[in-house]
């Protein structure tokens, strides 16, 4: 190809991926400043317009390199970093420290997690009883808007929230990117069905106790953001199970293996995120007629969620997170997103970007705030 009809072959397709991001544009301008940008406070300006020109820039390429997962991640990552910070800043700044105690549980001064949905469910069906209310501390959501969140994302994403949507899964995702190769090549793929004997256990143990079980005992997300105060032999075992299972499954074996292994061995949300996988429009599919069984897709997957077995299959199984890292291993365009009832290899380039359009603009909708609050604060910190 000459060089003329190279460069016009490039403004073709960044003419193209504009028209793409422009939607994206108009409605992260409108969520990010309320409609009105407001320069009055300079550094909160700038974290505004830092946020919202990342977000853009970050869906551009997407469109315009065609590929998916490292655009994700850089926003992933920067979520859970940045929620992280400005929830330990916020509870520093409320209650002037990062634990809590059996109190401020009960005056409900914890704000809410999606990772508390699974425990809810047994005892709100059963004794119609809320055991975790939370409140809205510093912009953080409460029980009522987080399960509607929740709800809405689950249902048009399935276990694409925990590529998409999740407020920590951006912790794993990155430590499991540090090595170019795993350490631990081979895990037996029974440790997938963890999750369900987790969210089992939880939602009963819940249900009996009338305490959020998963949060008090297990949640490795407590070592980076708020936990309960040191006071007794029982509270100091779990602070040493949070920071053992944090070390664990979300910094050494990520590591080591390149995979997810807290949302893969452990997460009860992702076990339902997984079910719900089922109904959900949007779907990874696989060509079998471009597929050449080479398997890059299946060594790539950092979720477990792909076997030879289901390449052969010519399905991926319900623990896809819809994350894009196969389908940008195949050089062959085989694996692809795809939408419920239309046939692999059909509508490709419109159902990847309809589902990018729609994933991307509930990610940036859940990280924006947490974002801009990590960069003012930072901003205020160095000016
Ligand atoms: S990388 Fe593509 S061609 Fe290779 S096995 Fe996967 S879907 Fe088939
Ligand atoms: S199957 Fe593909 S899209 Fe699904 S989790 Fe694995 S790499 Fe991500």
């Amino acid at each position: 190809m000459d060089n003329s009809l190279k460069i016009s072959e490039m403004r073709k397709s960044i003419g193209k991926s504009l028209l793409y991001t422009l939607p994206m544009f108009l409605i992260t301008f409108i969520f990010i400043t309320g409609g009105r940008p407001n320069f009055s406070d300079p550094s909160s300006g700038l974290a505004m317009l830092t946020v919202f020109l990342l977000v853009n820039v970050l869906y551009f390429f997407m469109h315009y390199t065609g590929k998916t997962d490292k655009y994700r991640a850089i926003l992933f990552i920067i979520f859970a970093l940045s929620l992280s910070y400005s929830l330990i800043h916020n509870m520093l700044e409320v209650r002037k420290s990062m634990s809590f105690s059996q109190a401020d549980i009960l005056e409900c001064k914890i704000p809410f997690c999606h990772l508390v949905i699974p425990m809810m469910i047994l005892p709100a069906a059963f004794t119609k009883s809320i055991i975790f209310p939370g409140s809205i501390i510093g912009g953080f959501a409460n029980i009522s808007s987080m399960i509607v969140l929740w709800l809405i994302a689950t249902v048009v994403l399935g276990r694409g929230f925990c590529s998409w949507g999740c407020f920590y899964g951006g912790w794993d995702d990155g430590f499991s990117r540090i090595r170019k190769r795993p350490v631990i090549k081979k895990i037996s793929e029974l440790w997938k069905w963890m999750p369900f004997a987790v969210l089992i256990m939880v939602m009963l143990t819940a249900a009996l106790s009338m305490m959020p079980t998963y949060c008090s005992w297990i949640c490795p997300f407590k070592a980076v953001t708020e936990f309960e105060q040191v006071t007794s032999v029982e509270s100091a075992t779990k602070a040493g199970i949070f920071l053992s299972i944090f070390g664990g499954l979300v910094v050494v074996l990520p590591v080591m293996t390149r995979k997810r292994t807290q949302c893969s061995y452990l997460c009860p949300l992702g076990a339902i995120n997984s079910l719900s996988n089922k109904i959900t429009p949007f779907t990874v599919k696989i060509d079998k007629t471009a597929c050449n069984e080479c398997f890059k897709c299946v060594e790539t997957c950092p979720l477990f969620a792909l076997t030879r077995e289901d390449i052969k299959e010519g399905k991926v199984s319900l623990f896809c997170s819809k994350c894009g890292k196969c389908v940008d291993a195949c050089s062959r365009k085989a694996i692809h997103y795809g939408i419920r009832g239309i046939p692999a290899g059909t509508l490709k380039y419109f159902s990847r970007n309809l589902f990018l359009f729609v994933s991307f603009l509930f990610m940036s909708m859940f990280s924006a705030g947490s974002i801009i609050n990590t960069f003012h604060g930072l901003l205020k910190l160095i000016f």
